[in-house]
Order: structure tokens, then C-alpha cells, then sequence
């Protein structure tokens, strides 16, 4: 499939499990990727990644949570790549892992400026560049933590419901321009931020070892396993396309079928 043939696709968070694997989906389908990370290993193997599958990506270390450096990520895919018509809010952090009264306030306002304003500002930045193109397609990542309660992830369940309140407002107001925005809710799925929370649950005595939580995770999934990363980005791929024309301000949800159980 070649659906991002001359379309440039940005991706935050381009380091992480699910951000690798979408820069390596858009790049295979053609799209010009600017992968964007604050971490500088975990960018610079992302680059390599997709540069040695033969992949067109450029890379920007950049803070998302930070107005100037949402500026400059997004004007650097211009002046490298001549525009943008794909963002990938998918930047984030698990913060504080445990019961609402041991959360503290950094951490809460920490999963706030990353989780939350991270996305606004994308859209906010995004807006003028894609309406100067002639519309385009936001994606963000939201997650099934921002459609139900997720005991012990109190601050990180709240931004991600504010997430799915955030697209919705966008799609409606972006309309007018020809952006799309939807999100996207993923349930668990194995990446570095998995396996934080398992490690968490250890500590705390919850389950004996990481494999028994993953094990009480999928028992409870109807499908029976975490979600892959790589599936998480078919699906933003599928959201970003030509072919989810008439799909806006939706959230969907990537989980196995976990929030139905
Ligand atoms: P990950 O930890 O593997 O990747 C997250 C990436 O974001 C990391 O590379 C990190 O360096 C980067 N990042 C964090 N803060 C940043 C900042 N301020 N500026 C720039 N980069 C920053 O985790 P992941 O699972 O790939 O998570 C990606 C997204 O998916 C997150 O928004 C997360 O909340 C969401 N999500 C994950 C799961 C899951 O089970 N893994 C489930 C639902 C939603």
C-alpha cells in the first residue's frame, strides 16, 4: 500500500514502542516521517530503523509539551518536507502508579503537560500549516484509561479523558478546514510504558511477577493478549488516510475487546 505517497506524516513520541512502529508503518506506505522525541537514543534508533528498511524520516529532539519547541518541530517538517498533513499526537507518560491519595502534585501536573497540553498545542500549530495545505489529519492517543476507571491511575486516566474530550471539540471546529481528528484507545499494549506499570505492580506486592500480570490482563480480553504496537499503528494509518474521509471525531478503541467484557 502506498496511501502517504507524497504526504508528510509527523509522530510524536516517535522513540516509544507505538511511535516506533507507526513511523516505521508510514514511512513503509510512502510517507515522508518527522519522528519527534525527547529522548536521544531511543530517536536515533527509530532513524535507523526506518532509514535502513529504505524509509524517508528526519528526526527533531523536542520537548511536546513545550509552546516554542511544538513551533519548531512542526515548522522544521516544513522547511525539511514542504508541509504537513498528518500529525500524530502520540506522546505520553504513565506518571504516578497507585492510589489517588499518593499521587503528588508534580506528577499530576506533569501527566497534564505532557499528556494534555502536548496535544493541544500540536493541534493548535498544526492548524495554519495543514489549512494552508488544504486540510489534513490529526491523530492523538488517547487510550481505553480515558474511557472508564482505571483504579491507581487516577492523574493518567484524567488526562486521557481529556484527550477524547479535546479531539471531539477539534474535529467539530476543524471541520471547516478539512482537518480530520480523531483518537485513538488503545488497552495495553507491550511497550516500555507496559512494562513500567508491571514492574510497579511487583513492587507494590500486587501480582508475584510481570508475566501474572500480564496473564490476569489477557484472561480478562476476550481476545486473550495485549495488543501489539504494530496494530496501533495500522490503525493510526487507516485514521490518517484518504480512506477514513468521512471518519471524524471518533475515538477508536484498540483493546481486544477488554472494555466490552
Ligand atoms: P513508550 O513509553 O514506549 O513511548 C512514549 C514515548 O514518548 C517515549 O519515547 C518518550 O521518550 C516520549 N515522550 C514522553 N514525554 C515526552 C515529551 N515531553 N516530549 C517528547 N517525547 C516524549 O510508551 P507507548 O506505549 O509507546 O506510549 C505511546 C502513547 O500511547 C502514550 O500517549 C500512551 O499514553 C499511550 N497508550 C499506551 C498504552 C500502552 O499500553 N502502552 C495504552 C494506551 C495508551
Amino acid at each position: 500500500m502506498h496511501r502517504y505517497r507524497d504526504k508528510v506524516v509527523v509522530v510524536t513520541g516517535a522513540g516509544g514502542g507505538i511511535g516506533r512502529a507507526s513511523a516505521i508503518r508510514f514511512a513503509s506506505e510512502g510517507g515522508s516521517v518527522v519522528a519527534v522525541d525527547f529522548h536521544r537514543e531511543a530517536l536515533s534508533k527509530t532513524l535507523r530503523i526506518v532509514k535502513d528498511a529504505g524509509g524517508d524520516i528526519h528526526g527533531v529532539q523536542s520537548d511536546v509539551s513545550d509552546v516554542e519547541q511544538v513551533q519548531q518541530y512542526l515548522q522544521e517538517s516544513v522547511s525539511v518536507f514542504g508541509g504537513v498533513d498528518v500529525l500524530f499526537n502520540n506522546a505520553g507518560i504513565v506518571g504516578g502508579i497507585g492510589p489517588l491519595e499518593d499521587l503528588d502534585e508534580k506528577t499530576f501536573d506533569d501527566l497534564f503537560r505532557i499528556n494534555v497540553k502536548s496535544v493541544w498545542l500540536g493541534m493548535r500549530f498544526a492548524k495554519p500549516i495543514m489549512t494552508e495545505r488544504g486540510g489534513g489529519a490529526i491523530i492523538n492517543t488517547a487510550s481505553a484509561a480515558g474511557l472508564t476507571a482505571t483504579p491507581t491511575l487516577m492523574g493518567y486516566g484524567a488526562s486521557k479523558h481529556a484527550v477524547v474530550g479535546m479531539t471531539k471539540t477539534a474535529a467539530v471546529e476543524m471541520a471547516s478546514v478539512g482537518i480530520r481528528v480523531n483518537c485513538i484507545c488503545p488497552g495495553i499494549v507491550s511497550t516500555q510504558m507496559i512494562q513500567t506499570i508491571e514492574d510497579k505492580f511487583v513492587s507494590l506486592g500486587l501480582v508475584s511477577s510481570a508475566d501474572q500480570y500480564q496473564q490476569a490482563y489477557s484472561d480478562r480480553t476476550p481476545l486473550k493478549r495485549y495488543v501489539e504496537a504494530s496494530e496501533v499503528a495500522a490503525l493510526a494509518a487507516f485514521l490518517g488516510s484518504d480512506e477514513a474521509g468521512m471518519v471524524t471525531g471518533e475515538t477508536s478503541v484498540i483493546d481486544g475487546g477488554f472494555l466490552q467484557s
